[in-house]
């Protein structure tokens, strides 16, 4: 987003005055606004482009994994085991929060708590879900390993995560925001932020000019559209999914994540069958900020769909949409702080699990704005802690 003169009104905006400017309304921006509700006297404002979870977490599965997409032996491998159980354990907390906001509340956004399977489409993949079983549950997390496959479909195995669960992801913002009472601005794109030698920063959208002392930046991989600073910081990539028409009988009754996460599936409240992914064969096509489902992996999902479930064969699909993912060169968020502007703070590019991240990212970033915790493994001052060519992106 850029600010040209044409468009630059500064008479016709409204002025405002907050504490805290959130700009995102999406899984991470709800969040925070939820999280600073809870703080006394902050007058908190939020700020989207398009509607609440217009972008990514509006186009996502609705899955709440414990864990990343490389499984638990490779995440130890790449960024260390004390790491590995560390970010793993970061989930864990994150799924904990949305329990805890749910609880003594009317579950408006579809709370199914299924738990999930890490299903194993070769024996390699099975190896390697065997031995993350292993040391996960050395680290004391709790799961199992299955020899069989679980649900019937020739997979070679499985991990059977029970704590995961599926959410409406949009509800979820909703109900988030709802409880947050933050004033919130939709269809407003943040089309600049500066911040000369005081500690406010000024955010301006086209009808609102406002000044605050902390902005958050709340805005997964557009994150580079808004900052050149988070340009070459930040890979953008696209995924794509597409949802049945409700089917006559409950066919899987977990989270399913397979094949590395390449493919994943599950069956929505109504039965209907939601499938995404198969990006990994047309990676060169699905980059870049089109949110546009493009028909070669439409065709590829459709055809798993055949392979894996003969039994829905012909169904008729409903949706078909497209999302956006940030990615980073070590398969880990971004946290910090704008040093050109000290009062902008972020937590972008969740690498495509922003849900599993969830509520305890949008802790990590407002306790990194408002009182100074280390953003720690999430630093965006980290050193890379994985080789690019280590870190993969579903
Ligand atoms: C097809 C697909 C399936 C997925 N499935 C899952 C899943 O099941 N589980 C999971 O954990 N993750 C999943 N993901 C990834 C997940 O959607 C994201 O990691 C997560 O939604 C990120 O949340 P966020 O709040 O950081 O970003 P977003 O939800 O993208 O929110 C950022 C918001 O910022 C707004 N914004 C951007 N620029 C501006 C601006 N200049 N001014 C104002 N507002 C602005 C955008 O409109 C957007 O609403 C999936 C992604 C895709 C594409």
């Amino acid at each position: 987003m850029t600010l040209p003169i044409w468009l630059d009104n500064p008479g016709e905006r409204v002025k405002d005055e907050l504490d805290v400017a959130i700009i995102g309304g999406g899984m991470i921006g709800a969040g925070c606004a939820y999280l600073l509700s809870r703080r006394r006297g902050l007058r908190v404002g939020l700020v989207e482009a398009r509607g609440l979870a217009g972008g990514s977490t509006g186009r996502s599965a609705g899955f709440v994994l414990r864990g990343i997409q490389p499984y638990y032996n490779q995440v130890a491998r790449l960024y260390g085991r004390e790491n590995a159980r560390g970010i793993f354990a970061f989930a864990e907390e994150s799924q904990a929060m949305v329990r805890e906001f749910l609880s003594g509340r009317e579950n408006t956004f579809d709370y199914v708590p299924c738990g999930s399977y890490l299903l194993a489409s070769s024996l390699e993949e099975l190896e390697d879900l065997h031995e993350s079983a292993e040391l996960m549950a050395e680290d004391g997390f709790e799961l199992e390993y299955l020899k069989e496959d679980p649900i019937d479909r020739d997979f070679f195995g499985a991990i059977y995560n029970p704590g995961d669960f599926g959410v409406h992801p949009a509800r979820l913002v909703e109900a988030l925001v709802t409880a947050g009472g933050a004033s919130v601005w939709q269809n407003e794109p943040v089309l600049k932020i500066h911040q000369e030698d005081t500690d406010e920063a000024v955010v301006q959208t086209p009808h609102r000019t406002i000044a605050c002392r902390r902005v958050l930046l709340a805005t997964n991989a557009y994150a580079a559209l808004l900052e050149p600073y988070f340009r070459g910081k930040i890979q953008c990539a696209r995924g794509q999914a597409l949802v049945t028409q409700p089917l006559r009988k409950s066919i899987v009754d977990r989270l399913c994540y397979a094949n590395y996460g390449w493919e994943y599936f599950r069956q929505l409240p109504d039965r209907r069958l939601l499938l995404g992914g198969c990006r990994q064969l047309h990676l060169e096509e699905e980059v870049g900020y089109a949110e546009v489902v493009t028909a070669p992996v439409q065709e590829s999902l459709e055809r798993y769909l055949k392979d894996r479930f003969p039994d829905v064969a012909g169904v008729t699909i409903d949706y078909r949409w497209a999302g956006l993912m940030g990615f980073t060169s070590d398969g880990l968020p971004l946290v910090g702080r704008l040093k050109q502007m000290p009062s902008v703070f972020f937590a972008v590019a969740c690498n495509g699990h922003g849900l599993g991240y969830g509520l305890n990212m949008s802790r990590l970033l407002t306790e990194t704005a408002l009182d100074g915790r280390h953003p720690g493994i999430f630093s965006v001052d980290r050193e890379s802690l994985a080789p690019p060519s280590q870190a993969r992106t579903p």
